[in-house]
This record gives C-alpha cells, sequence and structure tokens, in this order.
C-alpha cells in the first residue's frame, strides 16, 4: 500500500469526489474498490443542477456537457396504452460522467486501485 495520508474505500462518485477534493487540498490519497472495474450499468443516467455546479468547481463541466446526451421528451406506457409524449427540457450527462469524474481523480494525481478491500467492511 502507498504511503499516503487517507485510504478512501470506495472508487464510487463519493469516494473519488472525496479522493479528488483532498488531494485539492494537499492531501495524499488512495483510493481503492473491490470491484476490478466500474460497473456495466449506469448509476448517473440524470445529473441534478447542483452536480453540475461541483463540476464547473472542478473545471470538468463543459467535458460533461459535451460528453452527455440533452434529453428533450419522454414516453411513458401506463397499463400498456402510450401516454402522449411530454416536453423534458433538462440536461442529462449519461454513463459518461463516471469517466468524466474518473478522469478528473486520476488527474489530480490521487491513485485508484481496484480489486482490493477493506478487511472487515
Ligand atoms: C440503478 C441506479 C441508478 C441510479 N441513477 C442515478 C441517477 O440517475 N442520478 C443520480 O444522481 N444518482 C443515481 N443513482 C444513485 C447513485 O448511483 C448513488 O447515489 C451513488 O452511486 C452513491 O455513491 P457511493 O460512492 O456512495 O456508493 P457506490 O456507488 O455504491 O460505491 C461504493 C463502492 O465502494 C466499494 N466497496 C464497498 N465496500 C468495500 C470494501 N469493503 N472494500 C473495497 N471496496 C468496497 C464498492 O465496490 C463500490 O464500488 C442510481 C443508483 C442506482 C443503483
Amino acid at each position: 500500500m502507498d504511503d499516503v495520508d487517507v485510504l478512501v474505500v470506495d472508487a464510487g462518485p463519493v469516494g473519488l469526489l472525496l479522493g479528488t477534493e483532498l488531494m485539492r487540498d494537499g492531501i495524499a490519497v488512495s483510493v481503492i474498490d473491490k470491484m476490478p472495474s466500474r460497473g456495466f450499468f449506469c448509476k448517473a443516467l440524470g445529473i441534478t443542477p447542483r452536480t453540475l455546479e461541483i463540476f464547473d468547481d472542478l473545471g470538468i463541466v463543459d467535458r460533461a456537457i459535451d460528453a452527455g446526451l440533452w434529453l428533450t421528451g419522454v414516453q411513458t406506457w401506463v397499463d400498456a396504452a402510450k401516454v402522449p409524449a411530454r416536453s423534458m427540457c433538462m440536461p442529462e450527462a449519461v454513463c459518461r460522467t463516471a469517466r468524466c469524474r474518473s478522469r478528473k481523480t486520476k488527474r489530480s494525481g490521487c491513485s485508484k486501485r481496484r480489486s482490493r478491500s477493506m478487511a472487515g467492511a
């Protein structure tokens, strides 16, 4: 294990953001995760305006928006009947959200290792 000040056990959104913020404060961080890779299924299909503000502070908001899709409508079914389409004018950065966050963590100098577990947790 690296000689670090803080070991973050979570390469999910919270752990990566925590690692990045600590690195910005000059604290040496290592992030580990028991999963060998990021999950296949997206865990952040839509992101909120507050998340965009945080991305802006991290300097990745433009990249996140560029990598995302702007969804303009939603189609729903009720009891097998198609409901008339509704407008949904809000920004959505699809599965690339995690990739943007992960790149930022890497660029901050924070080491991230997968397939590592925290004993007893
Ligand atoms: C299907 C789904 C859809 C979602 N859609 C959205 C959405 O559209 N917008 C949105 O904002 N949020 C969404 N969420 C919620 C969002 O994904 C969670 O709030 C977020 O992932 C929480 O981040 P986290 O880092 O706390 O936890 P997690 O993402 O769960 O990450 C925890 C990590 O810690 C690791 N870990 C745990 N224990 C150990 C251990 N002992 N040793 C090593 N590693 C360990 C795990 O392997 C995991 O990778 C969705 C969630 C799901 C499941």
